[in-house]
């Protein structure tokens, strides 16, 4: 209450204690209670937390584009492919020459949430590689190989096809990682040709274009939170 702005932190503690104070229409009388976003809290009868919209937009990202907000070098930024007047951001990063799925949103907590280790989102990508991969190297990549900022977590590499001298993979990796993806290409001794995220969560670039964005529905958002 005090953070939304109602109340001294002790004036509001004094609405509590008074039973002013109703979280989804039920007298809270507990001090500290915890409420999210989505209860509705009342004071005296007024509801204090009127929804926020928030936007979520999923980017078919193209290569060429770097993922922040402005860039000091004056290169193309994804910002340029959203629609301009929300405080949009990327949840995360591509490397410029990666392409694919990037969400975009401006719920700092559900951004926070996702981009944080232990929330374990899977994220796919398909890696193209000059050459063959062995099944050794395929084993490598999935039992956790050692960068210099440590061993990678477990992760899921299938070969998807194999023609004229290249080859595709898909790795699954719920890691978020500073080029983690090449890095780990590079350390099996495979350059990447492309990089291509393909999936976030139950997210995939279905019917999105490269370059376009659709918003996701609240349906998808609750299922990520
Ligand atoms: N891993 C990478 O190496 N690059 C990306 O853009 C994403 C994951």
């Amino acid at each position: 209450m005090a953070a939304a702005g109602v109340a001294s932190r002790r004036k509001s503690e004094e609405l509590i204690l008074e039973g002013k104070v109703k979280v989804n229409g039920q007298v809270i009388r507990e001090l500290g209670f915890k409420v999210s976003e989505k209860d509705r809290v009342e004071v005296e009868g007024k509801v204090i937390n009127k929804k926020i919209n928030h936007v979520y937009y999923l980017l078919n990202k193209p290569v060429g584009y770097v993922t922040t907000v402005s860039d000091p070098q004056g290169r193309k930024t994804v910002m340029e492919l959203v629609p301009k007047g929300k405080r949009v951001f990327p949840v995360g990063r591509l490397d410029i020459m990666t392409d694919g799925l990037l969400l975009l949103t401006d719920d700092g907590q559900l951004a926070y949430q996702l981009t944080h280790p232990k929330y374990l989102v899977e994220k796919e990508y398909h890696v193209k590689v000059k050459g063959k991969v062995g099944l050794d190297q395929i084993e490598k990549l999935e039992k956790g190989i050692m960068l210099e900022d440590g061993l990678t977590a477990p992760a899921k590499a299938v070969i998807l096809k194999e023609t004229n001298g290249e080859t595709v993979i898909s790795l699954t990796i719920h890691e978020g990682r500073n080029r983690q993806v090449r890095r780990m290409m590079e350390a099996i001794g495979k350059k990447v040709l492309k990089l291509t995220r393909v999936r976030y969560g139950d997210l995939t670039l279905a019917g999105v274009p490269v370059g376009k964005y659709r918003v996701l529905t609240d349906k998808e958002v609750e299922k990520l939170k």
